[in-house]
């Protein structure tokens, strides 16, 4: 399905959408939505407000909603169902229907590692993945494929995910030319005497990629293809999935940040359609075209990565 783009929500726009979540989900009893209910103290993630058009839809569709979001791997009060569940409810998304978090899985090969994807997002009747276009630190860009990609797995396959990214470094290949140290979105690599000394680090891998020597390689994968590679293999694994992009209140950072970073480029609308890619596509090259490379400077990264790898696979 071509992904289709409206810039308000118009009578025609929202026809349009209903018509094909209609078919999309034809057959279904019970919808689940996966979302991400945002950090606290967040001022650009997701709504009530921002997602009740399109829960209006699937409920006039006749759907029992569920909404699900899985257990973060950090610090926070949405590395625990219930505080999280608690936290979704204070904001008010019980209107909707029932929410559901937890970290239940099935384990589904990849391309380049197993992935422990949410159970309930595997055996739901249809799932409706509703995502907020922003930047992010680790892959410069987060749409569907990040909402999927980080957000339908486990604490323990995010951890796997950032980890096969984390750098490697052969230190007789260092040149010492600091290329890694203008790449680390996150500062954590600074130039010693003796070649680059790293802080920490958060496996996204573009130290890796930026390297022209070869010192510096990813442990398994570049990140960005190993969450498109996990995006991937959630939506080969769902029976019926179908995509909104709300490409407004584009922030600098993601919405597992407490402070977004700022906004960094106009708001440009919404898109939906039937894979992550698409709708990701779609969203990405209308900030790009307006705007500019908006998350290269920002985050140090083109952004489009992980919609490369996913359109490669
Ligand atoms: S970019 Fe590679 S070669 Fe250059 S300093 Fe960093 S590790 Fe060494
Ligand atoms: S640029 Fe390198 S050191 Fe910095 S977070 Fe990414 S992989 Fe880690």
């Amino acid at each position: 399905m071509v992904a289709v783009f409206g810039e308000e929500l118009s009578k025609e726009f929202l026809i349009k959408l209903k018509e094909r979540v209609g078919e999309v989900f034809s057959g279904c009893k019970s919808i689940v939505v996966k979302l991400h209910f945002g950090e606290p103290g967040n001022q650009t993630s997701l709504t009530p407000d921002k997602i009740r058009p399109f829960m209006d839809i699937l409920k006039e569709l006749g759907y029992d909603l569920v909404l699900y979001d899985s257990l973060v791997a950090y610090d926070s009060i949405r590395a625990d169902s219930v505080k999280h569940r608690e936290y979704a409810l204070s904001k008010g998304y019980g209107e909707f229907g029932e929410i559901r978090i937890n970290d239940d899985f099935a384990v589904k090969k990849g391309r380049y590692m197993d992935y422990e994807i949410s159970s309930d997002l595997i055996e739901a009747d249809g799932v409706f993945v509703i995502s907020h276009v922003k930047g992010h630190p680790c892959s410069g860009f987060g749409g569907a494929i990040k909402n999927l990609g980080m957000g339908a797995v486990t604490k323990k396959s995010k951890g796997a995910i950032h980890n096969g990214g984390h750098y490697e470094f052969n230190k007789s290949a260092c040149n010492k030319c600091g290329i890694c140290e203008t790449k680390c979105p996150l500062d954590f690599i600074k130039m010693g005497e003796d070649g680059p000394i790293f802080s920490d680090c958060y496996g996204c891998s573009n130290c890796c990629v930026h390297c022209p020597a070869g010192a510096l390689k990813p442990n398994v994968e570049v990140f960005d293809k190993l969450l498109a590679d996990c995006a991937k293999t959630a939506e080969d694994n769902f029976d019926k999935v179908f995509y909104v992009n709300i490409i407004k209140d584009i922030s600098k950072l993601c919405d597992c940040e407490a402070h977004g970073g700022g906004i960094i480029a106009e708001d440009v609308g919404f898109v939906f359609g039937g894979s992550a890619v698409d709708v990701d596509r779609e969203s990405y090259d209308r900030i790009v075209r307006r705007d500019g490379e908006v998350f290269l400077r920002e985050n140090k990264k083109k952004g489009d990565e992980q919609i490369l790898a996913f359109e490669k696979m």
